[in-house]
């Protein structure tokens, strides 16, 4: 039945995603992406009532065109959907340090989302225009347009996790700390992992692995997550697809001294050049690397080495779960579909209880769900995200 639908807007550096979705009976009507802006070719893809729609809408467009675009097409034609819609869920990649949770799209949000581009310079704005151009073309939900933080999971980590051993006016005078990302997800996975096992959300301790071409993973204790591998921005922790993920700090000062390599450039190496596609010279995208593990060197080395820093980070955060461990969980466009990585990963944490089920293990990808361990092992999960969901679910909570 269309009823209670919630817009969710996701406005990349790159992209824009869009969907409708009941938030109650988790049934999505439409969902869209608009990739490439400001290339020479734009082309949206929708899906809408399960038929797939594929258009060239422009070049050179940029977030205010796709975006007017999105509306016009779909809030002007598809007025089922339309007269149907409660309340607007934006993603916003950073809140800073003021905010907690989900809050009601006002003036001051605003502010408080600009505060926070320094951290977020490629993402904030983005997300600015889709607020901005959502509450114009759909002024009937100015009161109801909620904005969903990735950061906001991480605000309740002790100041044990979150500092950074660096002189402690960086954080007071300028908010220097670590805020982590992948939030709306890490959450969405523990959440769901609750519930197979049966527990109340505040009494699971979990390990959850957000595993795409970003990376991070986080440990949650009693339902509040006690640390995560993405810092200040989302460079730090593991190896992603094309970010480096933990470095010595000296590899700069050795680049930009020693070699001669600008700021800017030392910049684009780290976050555009380095990770999978810089160990490996040819590729980025997992299905290269999971093809080739057993016969290309570059490609068996670059998944040891994604697996050893995933591995060392999941069995330090044991020691963050005082008595128990519930699970751990993967997710992700590599953690849901690569069972590989789940098995290199799983086999060096033997000594702390894990032991993978090869069977189940190989069988789940693809949008499965579920149990990847021997019977007898502490269990590990793999559990399909669905960050739309989760924002259309924290702003129906926060419009009621
Ligand atoms: P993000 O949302 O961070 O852009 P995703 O969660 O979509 O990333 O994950 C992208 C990564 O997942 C890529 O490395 C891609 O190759 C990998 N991936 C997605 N589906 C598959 C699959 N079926 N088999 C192997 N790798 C996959």
């Amino acid at each position: 039945m269309l009823n209670n639908l919630i817009f969710v807007l996701n406005c990349g550096s790159s992209s824009v995603k869009f969907a409708v979705l009941n938030p109650n009976n988790k049934k999505k009507y439409l969902s869209g992406l608009v990739e490439c802006l400001f290339l020479s070719e734009t082309y949206i893809k929708w899906k809408y009532l399960g038929i797939e729609h594929k258009k060239y809408i422009g070049s050179h467009l940029s977030h205010k065109d796709a975006l007017n675009f999105i509306f016009d097409e779909f809030f002007l034609e598809k007025k089922d959907i339309y007269t149907n819609i409660i309340g607007i869920g934006h993603r916003v990649v950073h809140g800073g340090n003021k905010i907690k949770s989900s809050i009601l799209i006002d003036d001051n949000t605003i502010q408080l989302i600009k505060n926070a581009i320094p951290f977020a310079p490629l993402h904030n704005p983005a997300n600015l225009i889709g607020i901005k151009i959502a509450m114009e073309k759909l002024p009937i939900f100015s009161k109801k347009n909620v904005a969903v933080f990735d950061t906001s999971f991480y605000q309740n980590m002790p100041e044990t996790s979150f500092l950074y051993a660096i002189p402690y006016s960086f954080y007071k005078k300028h908010h220097i700390r670590r805020y982590g990302a992948h939030g709306t997800s890490h959450y969405y996975v523990a959440s769901e992992v609750a519930v197979i096992l049966n527990k109340s959300f505040n009494s699971l301790n979990v390990i959850t692995c957000h595993l795409g071409n970003g990376a991070s993973v986080s440990a949650i204790r009693n339902g509040i997550c006690v640390d995560t591998s993405m810092g200040l921005t989302p460079l730090e922790g593991l190896v992603m697809g094309t970010r480096s993920g933990d470095i010595d700090p000296s590899i700069i000062f050795f680049m930009h001294r020693i070699l001669g390599i600008s700021i800017d450039k030392i910049y684009t190496i780290l976050t555009k050049e380095s990770g999978l596609l810089g160990l490996s010279e040819i590729s980025s995208d997992f299905r290269y690397f999971e093809k080739n593990y057993y016969s290309k060197k570059n490609a068996k080395l670059s998944v040891d080495i994604f697996c050893h820093r995933l591995s060392k980070y999941i069995a330090s955060y044991i020691c963050l779960m005082e008595n128990r461990l519930d699970a751990i969980v993967f997710t992700g466009g590599i953690g849901e579909n690569v069972p590989l990585i789940r098995e290199i990963t799983l086999s060096k944490l033997l000594l702390i209880g894990f032991k993978v089920d090869i069977q189940r293990n190989l069988i789940i990808k693809n949008g499965k769900y579920g149990l990847i361990t021997q019977d007898e092992s502490r269990p590990a999960f793999v559990i399909p995200t669905n960050e739309e969901l989760a924002i259309a679910q924290e702003t129906i909570k926060i419009i009621r």
